[in-house]
Parts: C-alpha cells; structure tokens; sequence
C-alpha cells in the first residue's frame, strides 16, 4: 500500500518532447530547483515523441500547405506559415545551445537536413502554389524557396515522384533547402540523459493516477509504483502535466476551472514504411502534398525521406483513423472516460459538428492495404507492395471546446497550454504542430507560470534563444545571422555535407 509522501519543487508528468524541453529548460534557470519526472513506460519518448510513432518533420512551414490557406479573395494568407517557422527558429536556437554547451554532443544524432518540398497536380492547385511560392518568396524567413512547373526539374528534384507519370496533368513543386528531419525520440532521449546527469530524479513504470490540491495550495500527486505494485504520494509547488493525449484526463482531475469544457477527439494514424535501397535511394526530400476535401489538417499525405538508428528508409502517409484510445499504449474506455459533466455537452456538440470527419476517419481505417497502395501510388506511381509496409503511429488528440468563432463544440487543431489562474498547475493538450514548436510552447509555459521569475530569467533565456521576443520576419539581418550560426552548429549547411551523411553515404554505396 501507500508509503512514500515526498516533497519536491517541480513534478514533470510523462517522459516525452514537452518534459524533456520543460525540465531542460527550468534546469538552466532554476538549477537548484528539484525536479521529479514519472513516466508510466520503461523508457523516455516512447508514445508521440517516438520516432516511428510521428513524421519528424520539423515543422518550419516550408512545405506544409495547410499553413498557408488561400483567402477568398484568392490571394494567400501566409500569417500562420510566419508563426509557425519563428516558432521553429526558437527550437533552433535552443538546440544551438545545448550542443555548444556540450549538454548534447552530436547534433546529427537527432537533426538532419533534408530539402522541404510541396508537390501538386491539377491546373487549380498548381495555380495556387505559384501564389504561395510569391507571397513566401518574398519573406527572409523563405530565402531559397524555389518554384518549378516543369516536368524534367521535377524529375531532378523527385525522380521516385515523377518516375513512371503518364498523366497530362499539370503539376508543380517548390523546393527549399533548409528543412530538416528530426528525430524527437533521439532528442527525448538524449535531454532524458541530460536531466539524469543533472540529478533529476526520473521514474519509469509510475503512473500517475491523481492529482489533487493540498492545504498550503501545493500539488499532491497520486503515483502507482507499477513493478513494485505501491502507490506513492508526492508533493510539488508546480506540476507539469506533459501526458500528451494522456494529458486531458490528468487536467480533469486537478478541478481547476480551467479545465473544464475541454473535450479530446482522438485521431489515429498508419504510415508506410519502405526500406528497399534501391527505392530509398531514388528520393532525397519530405514533400508534402495537398489533404484531400473532407480530410483533416494532420493527414496531408507526405512522402518523407527519413533517417532513423543511422539508416535511410522512406514513409509515407499519415493514413488517419479513429480509435478511442488517447495514447498508443493507452485504454478503449479513455474517450468515455473523459466526458464529464461539464463537457457533455461541448463533446455533443462537436460530435454532431464532426459527422463529416468521423465518417472520414472510419472509411480511412476501412482501407485495405492495397487501396492504401493506391493512395500512395498517387505519389510514387511505380510503387510495389513488396516494397512497403504498415507501422501504426502515434495518437493525437484533439482539442474540443467552446470558442466565439467556432461555438459550441469546436474542433481545435493547434496545441494548446491550459494553466491555473496561480500558475502552479500547467498541461499541453493538442498536438500540431507538435513537437517543433516544443521550445516555444514550454517558454508559454514559464511565462504562464513563472511571471514573477522571467525578469531575472530573462537574460539567460536570451543567451539560449537570441531571438526571445523579436520577430525574425521584421529582423532580417538579425534571422540571416541566426539562421546561419544554428546551421553551422547542428550541421545543416549546404546539401548533404554533414559526417553522418557521408557515412550513410558509404554505407549505401
Ligand atoms: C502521426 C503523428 C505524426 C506527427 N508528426 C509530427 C511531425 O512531423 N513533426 C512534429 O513536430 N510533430 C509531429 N507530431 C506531433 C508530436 O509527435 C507531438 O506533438 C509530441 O511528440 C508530443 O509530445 P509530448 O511530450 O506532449 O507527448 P508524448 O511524447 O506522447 O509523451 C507523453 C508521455 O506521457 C506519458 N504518460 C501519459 N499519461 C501518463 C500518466 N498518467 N502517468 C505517467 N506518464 C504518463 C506517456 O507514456 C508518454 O511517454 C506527430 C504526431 C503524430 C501522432
């Protein structure tokens, strides 16, 4: 039975991207903070943060056309495509500065450079990009974008995309050079490592099962010792609540108001995966192309080129689906579960609002692999199924709440920090774009609920993140230096330049 009551200063829940970043950070500006992580698995990053579990893109808005919607006046609205990649340079930035402090020594074992490119058919879509390509063109944060219609440029830059084309079709692309594939269970990892080596006390196999206020205002947190089958309590000035989708259910239990009138909407997802040399070799890029009608933001179908454990391979999809589950690893009752009394009715009200797209998720998880190969043939039209095969991916739940501009019900396709009014209790829910923005969402988290620290912090921050608080889209000199130091030091200059590419290259030959 119960016999531990511990105190600490931060409880950091689950061992993902969010908590790894979180305790990174609140270790360089808080060292003599303590800090407890539990994690219900055996190992860091084994749910969304896994590298097979998510894309590993990092999300700069260089490929992603749900970023850049078009307006009804047909011109393209690009703000968002901004925000998203200002958030992703202050993941740079951080990086940076954990491998210059020789807190991680070698950048290429989490971050690769790979170019980002949108692919499109169709006169209407290809129309679109060009007017995409223009209005992105013209912003530093896009330097290097190009845009081609041509079919023999497009069989340079997409001989696997273009191989095999019979259609008549227009279609077109753009290519950047700058983006990259990252591998977020490495870097989960290796911050774990980094967290250990700092006396964080990390758990693995406890599973926190309650969360509940103490007198003095502090947190008690209720701990299921899974191996030695013991419950725990522990006390903490603040909770982190980095669950991901398992972090709706834990915010519920806190009863802050804050928490109440939020929904999760669980989406599932399947990529293909191939690894045949000789299929991988023909493709150098992560090109994203366009979510068909009907089809939510975060199944935009991609063919990435990916680098996993020091070996190339390809995926391609995300085919989403519906599960009730809120983690891989989690339970068929998690979304019964979650409805209460205070968002019964946002969950009607959204589950009336999102026929359409449960409909959609329940035909996706109908497809048989050979209709999924059909999918994929779109884009790789010499596709073999030998050649391809299925690993089930990560969770993500949505956000539903209750919003001015959508009502009641709203489905949310961004994350979302939700904190107590004291700021001693905080949770991410959501997950797009996920853990590129990790940097960005935790710094919310300490301005959130550190404000009568981010004075004195504020320096340090700036020493790990020079461009904390300015916008690089209205700094171009100061994004090109920026750009140009993080590049150099995660390794991401110039096309395939990097050692491990080299050796990969080798092994390859
Ligand atoms: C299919 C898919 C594709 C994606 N593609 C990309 C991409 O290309 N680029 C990108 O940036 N992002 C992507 N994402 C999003 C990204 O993976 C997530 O935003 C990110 O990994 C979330 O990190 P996290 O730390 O919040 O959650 P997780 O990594 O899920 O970690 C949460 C941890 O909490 C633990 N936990 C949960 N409940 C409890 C409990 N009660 N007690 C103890 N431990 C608990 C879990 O076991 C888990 O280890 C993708 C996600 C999916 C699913």
């Amino acid at each position: 039975m119960s016999n531990i009551h511990a105190k600490t200063d931060v409880i950091l829940i689950g061992a993902g991207i969010m908590s790894a970043t979180l305790g990174t950070l609140l270790k360089e500006l808080a060292p003599e903070w303590e800090i407890k992580v539990f994690e219900k698995l055996a190992n860091a990053g084994e749910e969304s943060s896994n590298e097979w579990n998510n894309a590993g893109t990092g999300h700069a808005a260089l490929c992603e056309l749900n970023y850049t919607p078009e307006k009804s006046d047909g011109s393209v609205d690009i703000s968002k495509a901004i925000k998203i990649n200002e958030q992703f340079q202050l993941s740079k930035q951080f990086w940076s500065y954990l491998v210059n402090s020789n807190l991680i020594r070698n950048p290429q074992d989490f971050i690769m450079p790979i170019p980002h490119m949108s692919f499109v058919q169709g006169e209407k879509n290809v129309l679109f990009l060009k007017k995409r390509f223009e209005a992105l063109s013209k912003n530093p944060l896009f330097q290097g974008m190009e845009f081609s219609d041509d079919p023999e440029k497009l069989k340079e830059w997409v001989p696997l995309i273009m191989e095999g084309r019979t259609s008549n079709e227009p279609i077109a692309a753009t290519k950047i050079d700058s983006g990259t594939d990252v591998n977020f269970g490495a870097l989960t990892r290796l911050l774990f490592d980094h967290l250990k080596r700092q006396n964080v006390e990390i758990n693995y196999k406890h599973r926190v099962q309650d969360i509940k206020r103490a007198r003095d205002g502090s947190w008690e947190v209720k701990v299921h010792d899974i191996d030695r089958g013991k419950i725990e309590y522990h006390t903490a000035k603040f909770v982190f609540i980095g669950g991901g989708g398992g972090s709706l259910p834990l915010l519920q239990k806190t009863g802050i108001p804050e928490s109440k009138h939020i929904g999760g909407f669980p989406v599932s997802g399947l990529f293909m995966v191939c690894n045949n040399p000789e299929v991988v070799a023909k493709h150098h890029a992560k090109v994203y192309g366009k979510a068909k009608v009907g089809a939510p933001p975060m199944s935009v179908p991609h063919l990435d080129t990916r680098y996993i454990d020091n070996k190339k391979s390809l995926l391609f999809g995300p085919f989403a689906g519906f599960s009730p589950k809120f983690l891989k690893t989690g339970s068929n009752f998690d979304l019964i579960r979650s409805v209460k009394p205070n968002n019964v009715l946002t969950m009607l009200a959204a589950g009336v609002k999102e026929m359409a797209l449960t409909k959609y998720l329940i035909q996706q998880l109908m497809l048989s692999n050979e209709q999924r190969m059909e999918e994929l043939r779109e884009f790789v039209p010499n596709a073999k199924s030998e050649d391809w095969s299925i690993v089930v991916a990560g969770q993500r739940v949505q956000v539903i709440k209750d919003t001015e501009a959508g009502g009641k019900g709203t489905l949310q396709f961004g994350t979302e920090v939700i904190s107590s009014a004291d700021g001693s209790v905080a949770a991410l829910l959501g997950a797009s774009p996920g853990a590129s923005t990790a940097v960005h969402v935790m710094l919310e988290v300490l301005e959130k609920c550190f404000p009568q620290h981010m004075k004195k912090w504020e320096p340090k921050i700036k020493e790990m993140i020079p461009s904390y608080g300015v916008s690089l889209a209205q700094n171009p000199e100061l994004f090109q230096e920026i750009h140009t130091l993080t590049a150099r030091t995660l390794g991401l200059e110039g096309k395939q330049t990097s050692e491990s590419e080299k050796t990969l290259q080798l092994q390859e030959a």
